[in-house]
């Protein structure tokens, strides 16, 4: 699961990381109370209105602009709520910007320069450990970094039975080329960062830009966080940060109807039961010419209800010309999977594109004469051979 930029920022606080503050705003007049507020609080005119979408590279695509005063800080807040935001990250149509946050400008000029920094804290699975990916090449370019100047980008391999280790966190900020105060702050900033990442069961962290400031503090200006979904039970808090509008809406609701649903882009939907059945079901959906539409595990209960949910979600896309329904009956029996079928057909009235429905395991025979006598268009199958057969038959090849 993916937060918003505030979400991710406001998480960091609590343990004590120093972040770029701000406020979100739905409208042009919350944008314009919430920069009063933070010139209230660091006696600064001057901020950076941020579109809140779950995309990165924002900047780039015009959804991040900086505001040295208040008419500008409307007119941005008004061009970006709203706005259909396109960057490199999305799709070309874009997302839709709902709400911005309001932040303070932390680029005020002071005695040293700044300078931006890459952090990221990762789950390297090969190792099993965490690993700290931190470059002096930060901004918005980290993936041209990596292209070109592969050598610029470091790793820092934590073992998490032990933690991040003192020395771990004074090489990342010499690396990083810091000293002094900044230095200090550094150290800081690493050692929480990695502990929030820990206390949230976190799956990835990227602050781009870490800042280094005119004064020698560090902020981070941006923060990307994904939560291990398999956590989520132990953080109800998290879980509630969810927002579903930046979510593709069937993948929302095939979560809540809790099947497993990846879309795809062939023209013969499936539904199976188990993921490797799946699996073994979208070959044969190409063996026999076609492609197919989704992966979909309806899981252990295919009952009446489940299976119109399917159905649904399966015929939403307008490229479907037919529908495969896979199931092996081994806790659940054929015959009841056949009647949910049947119930859902008809509770449905008819379907757009033909059906096929394969059912082996307990009751198999019982099931293709429930299908074969329900009176209802529906080609039944008992071998994969046959089902595979079928689906040729209905595609015309
Ligand atoms: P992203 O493009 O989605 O990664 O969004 P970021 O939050 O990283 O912001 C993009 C860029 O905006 C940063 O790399 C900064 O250069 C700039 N930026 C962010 N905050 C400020 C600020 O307070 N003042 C100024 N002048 N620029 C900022
Ligand atoms: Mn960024």
């Amino acid at each position: 699961m993916n937060l918003h930029e505030y979400q991710s920022k406001e998480i960091l606080a609590k343990y004590g990381v120093n972040i770029q503050r701000g406020f979100i705003a739905n409208t042009v007049e919350e944008a314009e109370a919430a920069a009063k507020k933070l010139t209230e609080m660091n006696g600064n005119e001057g901020w950076v209105v941020k579109a809140q979408v779950h995309a990165g590279g924002r900047g780039k695509g015009g959804g991040v602009k900086f505001s040295p005063n208040m008419e500008k800080l409307k007119e941005n807040a008004g061009n970006i709520i709203g706005m259909q935001l396109v960057t490199p990250q999305t799709s070309a149509e874009g997302k839709k910007v709902n709400f911005v946050l309001v932040a303070e400008d932390v680029y005020y000029p002071g005695e040293t320069e700044t300078k931006e920094f890459y952090v990221s804290i990762l789950l390297d699975r090969a190792q099993g450990k965490n690993m700290i990916v931190y470059s002096t090449e930060g901004g918005m370019d980290i993936e041209h970094v990596a292209e070109v100047t592969p050598h610029l980008i470091h790793n820092e391999v934590v073992d998490p039975c032990v933690g991040l280790q003192g020395f771990q966190a004074r090489k990342i900020a010499f690396n990083l080329g810091l000293e002094g105060a900044a230095f200090k702050d550094f150290v800081k900033f690493i050692t929480n960062l990695y502990s929030a990442y820990v206390g949230i069961d976190a799956s990835l962290f990227e602050i781009n830009p870490v800042l280094k400031t005119s004064d020698n503090k560090i902020i981070a200006v941006d923060a990307k966080v994904s939560l291990d979904d398999n956590a989520l039970f132990r953080h109800k808090d998290l879980a509630e940060l969810r927002d579903t509008r930046e979510e593709d809406p069937t993948d929302v609701e095939a979560g809540e109807a809790g099947l497993n649903f990846v879309k795809l882009d062939g023209d013969v939907a499936c539904m199976v039961n188990g993921a490797g059945l799946a699996m073994a079901t979208m070959d044969i959906i190409k063996l026999s010419g076609g492609n197919p539409a989704n992966f979909l595990d309806v899981g252990g209960t295919a009952d009446a209800e489940r299976v119109q949910k399917a159905f649904g979600i399966i015929l939403k896309d307008p490229n479907v010309k037919a529908i495969l329904i896979n199931i092996f009956g081994g806790i659940v029996r054929c015959d009841r999977v056949a009647q949910g079928v049947v119930d859902a057909y008809k509770a449905m009235g008819s379907l757009p594109v033909p059906l096929i429905v394969r059912l082996q395991g307990t009751n198999a025979v019982e099931a293709k004469e429930l299908i074969d006598h329900s009176g209802l268009p529906v080609h039944s199958a008992i071998t994969l051979e046959e089902a595979a057969n079928k689906v040729k038959e209905v595609l015309g090849h």
